[in-house]
């Protein structure tokens, strides 16, 4: 068994797909093109299409042959990212400062494919739900479906998701049992002083040593006050102040992200990253306010069907190319709310090296066009594995 013929067939089909998604990148909630290209080509497989849960989410009802009540959700993401691309190929994107920098209209791509073929065969039995999310860069907008009743209106047994990764060989998988990515949670820090002149420091109050006197003290807390074998990342990634060479200013900004996986360790990092910056800007003399943003959950796959994930990619790349030792990502991931909710699995599909260097987010990323029909071809071997005719 391998990749499917029928699918390998219309890689090319597939393709232009990408590429024309690829020219057209929407951000988080304004996937207006997206989603009308997502439901057009739906409608065109005759498969029934509900659009607008999640704002600019749509789902695909597809039932297979006799009267299985069972029923499995797939889900693809299909926003871009607010960056400017600069890959100059003819597909590159057509919107400045829009980019798909993460592979998601490879993602959404390979569940088109994936939809087509089903919609064809219908060797299963039982209900596919195809669900096309908005706003996973950051904009909860798996949650925002949720919200929307994707699980009331459409009921699911389970949940299943998929990335791209490059850094990991083309026709390989990887499959997670438990924890695969990270939560992610967002500080923003300003800390007020008084300004003054630049050579009479005595006269003012600094917040710039107050800030640097944060970052230095937020580094230990990973270092020197979680458990060393509990993963956990806190990153500073925004020290913005001043304006001029001899003038000290006024206030300070900073920002940075937190990433566990243990609720405990997440609540712990919260905490300290409270106590350490409020205690040294009083150290400082200057106040300081703290805005906390909780991000996704940890996005945790659930053990029986990772089994079964994994059973379905070795049938279609072979039982060696099955990776299931891998170490999770401190990255994190919207499709956490949907299996917080349901049983389910998340892969992430081999993409190759990072083209010219780049990863994902780079702006000279390109979804791997190589991979399209082997992730078609697992999205279609596990719906009808596991809605068996
Ligand atoms: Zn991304
Ligand atoms: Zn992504």
């Amino acid at each position: 068994m391998a990749v499917i013929n029928s699918i390998a067939d219309r890689e090319q089909d597939m393709k232009a797909w990408r590429h024309l998604l690829h020219q057209h990148p929407e951000t988080s909630y304004e996937e207006v093109w997206t989603s009308d290209f997502i439901a057009a080509k739906l409608q065109s497989f005759g498969i029934e299409t509900h659009r607008g849960m999640g704002k600019t989410g749509v789902v695909g009802v597809l039932r297979g042959i006799g009267n299985g009540t069972s029923a499995i959700g797939l889900r693809a993401d299909m926003d871009a990212l607010p960056m400017q691309e600069m890959n100059e190929f003819a597909h590159a994107s057509k919107t400045p400062g829009r980019m798909h920098a993460c592979g998601h209209d490879g993602h959404s791509t390979m569940l088109l494919g994936a939809a087509q073929y089903l919609a064809e065969t219908r060797n299963f039995d039982g209900t596919v739900y195809f669900i096309f999310q908005p706003a996973e860069e950051g904009g909860n907008g798996g949650e925002a479906m949720i919200k929307d009743g994707l699980f009331d209106q459409f009921d699911m047994k389970t949940v299943w998701g998929m990335h791209n990764w490059p850094g990991m060989d083309v026709g390989k998988i990887g499959v997670h049992s438990g924890a695969c990515m990270a939560a992610a949670d967002f500080f923003e820090m300003r800390i007020a002083g008084s300004g003054g002149h630049a050579a009479i420091p005595d006269l003012a109050i600094d917040p710039i040593p107050c800030g640097a006197a944060i970052v230095q003290s937020l580094q230990s807390i990973v270092s020197r006050r979680v458990p060393a074998l509990e993963p956990a990342v806190v990153s500073v990634t925004i020290f913005e102040s001043g304006s001029a060479f001899n003038v000290i200013p006024g206030s300070a900004r900073l920002g940075g992200t937190a990433r566990s996986f243990s609720p405990d360790v997440r609540k712990f990092l919260e905490e300290s990253i409270y106590e350490i910056a409020i205690a040294t800007a009083k150290a400082y003399d200057c106040e300081i306010e703290i805005d906390w943003q909780s991000g996704y959950p940890p996005t945790v796959n659930h053990a029986e069907e990772s089994a079964r994930a994994a059973a379905v990619a070795a049938n279609v790349l072979g039982a060696d190319n099955i990776i299931t030792d891998l170490q999770p990502s401190m990255g994190a991931e919207d499709f956490a709310y949907m299996l917080a909710e349901k049983p389910g699995s998340y892969i992430w599909l081999g993409a190759g090296p990072a083209k010219n260097g780049a990863m994902l987010h780079n702006d000279r990323y390109d979804f791997n066009d190589d991979i399209l029909a082997t992730g078609a071809s697992y999205w279609a071997r596990l719906v009808e594995s596991e809605l068996p005719k």
